[in-house]
């Protein structure tokens, strides 16, 4: 994961980094004959105002990002404002236009994910994915979720019978049972609740807060859908090519 691409907002003149949500290459380009801007009312009243500058203009923009690798048109709407850049070479003020988008069709992937991880659990990244440009909250709480739906795919149990009774496990206690298969990435997994619930309990939640979120849950996902793969196929590659177990293999070769 690249932190530094997911700056929620760009300069009309800056080139997007954001990765195709169809191909993943990075290529996203934005088809300038597509765009489209608005002002606000309140904007447009502005300008009879005594002292208005260019600097006072909001509005709302649309356009098309094409992948120039799979030709994938991702269509985004946003607001925009107006930025005052003095420019040196030409000793003058330039205005430009810094545009927020805040919705993605289809929003571009931040984390890589997994060929094999479950589909249910991609499709509920992909919807942080769409909320992260537009509310940081609900994109929290909708990794959050992911992570409970990783725990149940791994195997780790929601309910707990004491007292004759059957409760429900909290996502806290579930990490705790999954620390014994794998501590680091309960670690990981645990850091990752802490942001989700900070989603669900305030408005403290800064975009840098998301991306470290994001960064270990891409972190936990490697490890147990690619790596753990990875090592098992050299495992079965060992002992069937020997055709014995490896404790065999070991015997065979102190000899
Ligand atoms: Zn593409």
């Amino acid at each position: 994961m690249n932190r530094h691409i997911w700056q929620r907002d760009f300069l009309e003149n800056q080139t997007i980094k954001w990765p195709c949500p169809a191909c993943h290459a990075a290529k996203l380009i934005l088809e300038k004959r597509t765009l489209n801007t608005g002002e606000t009312s309140q904007s447009l009243n502005e300008h009879r105002e005594a002292g208005w500058e260019p600097g006072w203009i909001e509005g709302r923009f649309t356009c098309f990002l094409k992948c120039h690798e799979c030709l994938e048109d991702v269509a985004v709407a946003g607001r925009y404002s107006v930025e005052e850049w003095g420019n040196d070479e030409l000793r003058q003020v330039e205005h430009m236009h810094r545009f927020e988008p805040l919705f993605f069709m289809q929003a571009p992937p931040i984390i890589q994910l997994p060929k094999k991880l479950p589909l249910d659990i991609q499709k509920e990244i992909e919807a942080s994915f769409q909320l992260y440009w537009v509310d940081l909250a609900s994109c929290a709480n909708r990794i959050r979720s992911s992570v409970e739906m990783l725990l149940t795919d791994l195997g780790v149990k929601r309910t707990i019978v004491s007292n004759r009774r059957r409760r429900d496990l909290n996502l806290h206690n579930r990490i705790e049972i999954f620390r014994d298969v794998n501590s680091m990435l309960a670690d990981a997994l645990l850091a990752v609740k802490w942001i989700g619930n900070a989603g669900s309990h305030s408005n403290a939640l800064d975009e840098k807060d998301i991306l470290d979120g994001y960064e270990m849950l891409e972190y936990v996902l490697e490890e147990l859908f690619d790596q753990r793969s990875k090592r098992m196929a050299n495992l079965a590659r060992q002992i069937n090519k020997a055709k014995k177990p490896r404790s065999a293999i070991r015997i065979l070769r102190s000899r």
